[in-house]
């Protein structure tokens, strides 16, 4: 089996249809996301836009150092949370792998008062001890984003991805100028 899960825009794009559809069935119209940055940015976007939620805030975090790899626990290197009081709070990412990065950041997101919090991501790991409440599939692989691909393939020459010939005329561009 593939080391790697590339699911491409329209892959994405179902997903991201797919959990805004739940949760309007399930009656949670939110007030505002957070996105968790710098992977849950490009969900929280398209969500917002297909919601009409015109309020995204933002928590930045970091857990993984490359594929697979941890630190010990995520980091939570900044927070925009301003004006979430008495708000319906959805929290988006691109993938609960664990679970600990979401728990973080609901954490904090309660902290600030809201009406309530729940949790959307577009794929979840069968492992992951907090699911979140809203998500498209089970994946249980490493998945390569649209939006993380070229950090992927930057340590992981032999992924099969589009466009990689001129990611890596870049790269090499990069480095000369290193
Ligand atoms: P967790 O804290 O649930 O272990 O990990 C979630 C965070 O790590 C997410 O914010 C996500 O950006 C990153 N992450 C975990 N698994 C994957 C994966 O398979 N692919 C990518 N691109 N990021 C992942
Ligand atoms: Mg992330
Ligand atoms: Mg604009």
């Amino acid at each position: 089996m593939d080391k790697f899960y590339v699911p491409s825009w329209d892959d994405i794009e179902s997903a991201v249809i797919e959990v805004g559809r739940t949760l309007l069935l399930d009656g949670f119209v939110p007030d505002v996301l957070v996105a968790i940055a710098t992977g849950g940015l490009i969900p929280a976007k398209l969500l917002s836009d297909l919601l009409d939620v015109n309020s995204i805030r933002e928590v930045e975090a970091k857990f993984y150092k490359s594929v697979g790899v941890t630190g010990s626990k995520p980091v939570i290197r900044s927070a925009h949370l301003d004006g979430i009081e008495n708000r319906k709070v959805l929290v988006v990412d691109d993938v609960s792998d664990s679970g600990e990065t979401l728990n973080a950041v609901v954490n904090l997101v309660s902290m600030f008062s809201p009406k309530a919090v729940k949790t959307a991501t577009l794929y979840v790991k069968p492992w992951a001890r907090t699911v979140p409440d809203y998500y498209h599939s089970k994946i249980d692989r490493w998945i390569v984003f649209p939006w993380d691909k070229w950090a992927v393939v930057r340590e992981n020459p032999s992924v099969d991805v589009a466009n990689i010939e001129k990611f890596k005329q870049i790269n090499e561009l990069l480095r000369s100028l290193h």
